[in-house]
């Protein structure tokens, strides 16, 4: 579903991500955790066309995407959920949603969000900068889902939310792997990801540490002592 391979990515003179490689399978949940830094948001930015790669590639369903622009991505089925939730305040929910349908007009993608999250539909009226931080979340996931994605990636979505309010955002993380689209989830919250997922990988200073099915690497003390904090 999605290959990455040597992946490098460079601001200037700072070397962000420094020859990552990691695959998806279909239908399956990934993450990659790590501390502040580590290059997280800089590999799944590459992969959705927010910012070019230096070098590598990136297969999604066989085909070679690197440097393919965002939009393109969005309208072949491959969406992101972007860190700190950018959703628009001054736009009603429903015009949130709208935007993430813009390809498509698809009126009956936005009817299923609001299934979906009914907290959503009784205020689509209202702008989106008057829900809370869970709800914003929960917006920009929909708005996400508007475009009916095989592959979505997450970008830290539990960040700043209550424990009560990330309860809710792993079990509609859960709900949509389960419905058969393929995730990929980035979190610092790296014992809650591993938790959720089949597959993880640790990246630290851009560059894969660990890797491992989900359940091994929450029983490797070295990952665990390192990464997990105990
Ligand atoms: P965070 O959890 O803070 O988002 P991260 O693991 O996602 O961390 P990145 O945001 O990918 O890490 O950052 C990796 C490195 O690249 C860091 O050293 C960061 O300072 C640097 N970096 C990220 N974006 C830029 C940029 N636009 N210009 C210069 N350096 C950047």
């Amino acid at each position: 579903m999605l290959s990455v391979q040597d992946l490098v990515v460079t601001y200037g003179r700072v070397e962000a991500v420094r020859g990552v490689s990691f695959d998806a399978q279909p239908g399956s949940l990934i993450t990659l955790v790590g501390a502040n830094g580590a290059g997280k948001s800089s590999v799944i930015n590459a992969v959705s066309g927010i910012i070019r790669p230096r070098s590598g590639t990136i297969l999604f369903e066989g085909q070679d995407i690197t440097r393919w622009p965002a939009h393109k991505l969005v309208a072949q089925g491959l969406v992101q959920v972007p860190e700190g939730r950018q959703v628009l305040g001054t736009l009603t929910i429903h015009e949130n949603l709208q935007l993430g349908g813009w390809h498509t007009g698809d009126s009956a993608a936005i009817s299923e969000v609001y299934d979906r999250f009914p907290v959503l539909a009784e205020r689509r009226e209202l702008p989106a900068g008057a829900l809370s931080g869970g709800e914003q979340q929960m917006l920009a996931i929909g708005r996400a889902l508007v475009a009916r994605p095989r592959l979505i990636l997450l970008d830290e979505p539990s960040m700043g939310l209550a424990p009560k309010i990330v309860d809710e955002v792993f079990s509609v993380i859960q709900e949509i792997r389960a419905s058969g689209t393929t995730v990929v989830l980035i979190e610092q919250n790296a014992r809650r990801a591993l938790r959720a997922a089949d597959h993880g990988y640790v990246l630290a200073s851009g560059e894969i540490a660990h890797q491992g099915p989900a359940a091994e690497l929450l029983a490797d003390d070295r990952v665990v002592q390192a990464y997990l904090g105990v």
